[in-house]
């Protein structure tokens, strides 16, 4: 393939991205709340039994129980903390999913390195990417493994959250009537908790089946998630919504719908998926330390640094191509701007590999044409996918470009520059809540010290100490996408929070410590870093297409976790951290 023209593919680029910028940017959208909350009930589980409130003393409350809450539970149990809590609005455990059970749904990670402790439960995946009901499974598995079933409270919403001085212990109440008292809570609240509905009018007036995909109703599709969902056979559906989430939903239901129209308003690019059963000798002959190592390395690769791991997946392929071409710039000349070109250039010959898969595998040259991504490929999580394409070859899928918008939504159906598409069902593939405010994403508040409110201190923008701690919240630990160490496999991130935070647990409970929070000074520093690592990525972002990774195209709405900055090299600052407990002394932190 010759070498692409940079200044086309810039301008190309820029076009259309400036095709795609909404002048609302993040504040297009709209949630499920007040007369659309519908569409955010729990469409797997009976509303919760009657259960009796309850009145605790807690050494640690745990705030979500996804593969962050779970994680964290076994390493408290590993540490001989027992008196936890763990809470969830879900009825399981599982988080994200336990939620997301659409058809065709699978992990884009390496189950290999996704699925925390394998070496521990025993437990092999049964494919290279498996499964989302297996996930969920195996997350059910951890559960009873650790023993955390026992310590959940599930159906639970915190409503309330406020630091008591001088108990130092934080008041947390729940709709269920709770009130627990503790030493230390730690947040997991996810960040593809709270669907996020597309911001088009009309919404509310359709009278057809509406759901988004993170609240699948089988009981009106039929099948489960491995498809068959034979009641949409005299159904003409829609989809709008062309993200990961849309590449393995739209396979499965164009196999069953009576007719399936596609909402496109950027595609994603797709790369090639590979999926395969796991092969068992090679399982069983890895050697003991096998997954930290593999999930180390993979994180390697994704920072830039060449790891030798035997990994050779999708984004494997596109991280090497990144950094054989930073490589093959002398060393004498690899000044930042040099560097910043090779990967630019190498992303553009790697686009153009996917733009042209796209013509190997759909017929209709006009389709083909809409289904190519113009963009850098890290502007919106890439896809891997060997059946998203090809299901637009089949009579009964429609491809409907609404890249200029859809007019409104109707009572039958949806209006696109004059054309009615008429509908039965209308799935909403249009993601989470992630460009809004921390305490929006979380569902609750938090009072810290001296009555101060995190929504306040944090409304336009995270400001944290390593993302992990807010001056003015003791005992208060923020896990997740919050000014830390970022990783793709999320699992990963995580577990490095937790080593972290259950190390300064484990010391405040034996040392008899009885709080422990940032400094303001610490916090202003780690303020600076963040700041310049985005002032960094400015160019880049502002150059995306829009999209959660760059507040929808406005890279100065900090307002919500990503866009406070998550692009601190992660590698750099697990190291930092590790050398952080190795020294000991708290450092950054105030000691009570
Ligand atoms: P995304 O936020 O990635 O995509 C939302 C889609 O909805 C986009 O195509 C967006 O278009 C579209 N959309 C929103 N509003 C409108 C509108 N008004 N008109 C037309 N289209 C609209 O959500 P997903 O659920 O696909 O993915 C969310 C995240 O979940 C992923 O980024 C990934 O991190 C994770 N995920 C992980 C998987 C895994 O295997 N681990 C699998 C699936 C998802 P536009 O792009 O133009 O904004």
């Amino acid at each position: 393939m010759s070498a692409p023209d940079l200044d086309a593919t810039r301008a190309r680029y820029a076009h259309e991205r400036a095709r795609r910028l909404h002048p609302g940017g993040t504040n297009q959208y709209q949630y499920a709340e007040g007369r659309l909350s519908s569409l955010d009930d729990d469409t797997f589980a009976p509303p919760p039994a009657a259960r009796a409130s309850c009145d605790e003393e807690l050494d640690v409350l745990v705030i979500g129980a996804g593969l962050g809450g779970l994680q964290l539970g076994a390493a408290l149990r590993q540490q001989h903390i027992d008196n936890f809590r763990i809470l969830d609005i879900a009825a399981d455990f599982g988080g994200t999913w336990y939620w997301n059970r659409y058809p065709g749904l699978r992990c884009d990670v390496e189950s290999y390195i996704y699925l925390p402790f394998l070496e521990q439960t025993g437990y092999m995946p049964s494919e290279r990417y498996v499964r989302g009901c297996e996930i969920f499974a195996y997350c059910q598995l951890l559960g009873r493994h650790f023993k955390l079933y026992e310590r959940a409270f599930l159906q639970t919403r915190v409503t309330a959250m406020r630091w008591h001085q001088d108990s130092a212990r934080w008041l947390v109440s729940t709709d269920r009537g709770d009130t627990f008292r503790a030493r230390f809570v730690t947040t997991q609240s996810g960040i593809f908790n709270r669907p996020q509905l597309p911001g088009i009018e009309g919404i509310e007036t359709f009278k057809g089946k509406i759901f988004h995909s993170a609240r699948w109703d089988y009981r009106y599709t039929g099948g489960d998630t491995f498809g068959a969902l034979d009641k949409l056979a005299d159904q003409q559906v829609g989809l709008l919504g062309t993200g990961t989430t849309a590449l393995q939903v739209v396979p499965e239901v164009a196999k069953c719908a009576k007719h399936l129209f596609v909402f496109q308003r950027t595609p994603t690019a797709v790369g090639v998926r590979d999926n395969g059963p796991t092969d068992a000798a090679w399982f069983a002959s890895l050697p003991t330390g096998w997954q930290r190592q593999r999930e180390v390395s993979f994180n390697q690769l994704a920072n830039g640094e060449r790891a030798d791991c035997g990994l050779d997946d999708g984004w494997a392929r596109f991280f090497r191509r990144l950094i054989d071409a930073v490589e093959a710039v002398p060393e004498v000349e690899r000044t930042p701007a040099a560097i910043g070109l090779a990967q630019e250039l190498a992303d553009y010959a790697y686009n153009d590999t996917v733009r042209a898969r796209v013509d190997v595998e759909v017929k209709d040259p006009r389709t083909a044409a809409l289904l190519k991504a113009y963009y850098r490929t890290l502007c919106k999580r890439p896809g891997f996918s060997d059946d998203y394409l090809p299901a637009f070859n089949r009579p009964n899928v429609s491809l409907v470009d609404v890249s200029e918008g859809v007019e409104r939504i109707t009572e039958d159906g949806l209006l696109v520059q004059g054309q009615k598409y008429p509908l039965d069902c209308l799935i909403l593939c249009t993601g989470f809540a992630l460009g809004t405010q921390w305490t929006h994403q979380a569902g609750y508040d938090v009072i810290g010290r001296g009555a101060r409110r995190l929504s306040e201190k944090w409304a336009t923008g995270l400001v944290t100490y390593h993302g992990l701690f807010s001056h003015g919240f003791p005992n208060l630990f923020f896990m997740g996408l919050t000014q830390t160490g970022t990783t793709i496999n999320v699992p990963h991130m995580l577990r490095e929070q937790i080593e972290h935070l259950t190390y300064i647990v484990r010391r405040c409970l034996d040392e008899g410590l009885s709080s422990v929070e940032a400094t303001e000074a610490a916090e202003q520093d780690w303020q600076s870093q963040i700041a310049s690592v985005n002032e960094l990525r400015r160019p880049f972002q502002e150059a995306c297409t829009p999209g959660y990774f760059n507040a929808e195209g406005d890279a100065q709405d900090r307002r919500s976790a990503i866009g406070s900055g998550i692009y601190f090299p992660s590698t750099t600052f697990f190291d930092m951290w590790a050398r952080w407990r190795a020294q000991g002394n708290f450092a950054g932190l105030s000691v009570t």
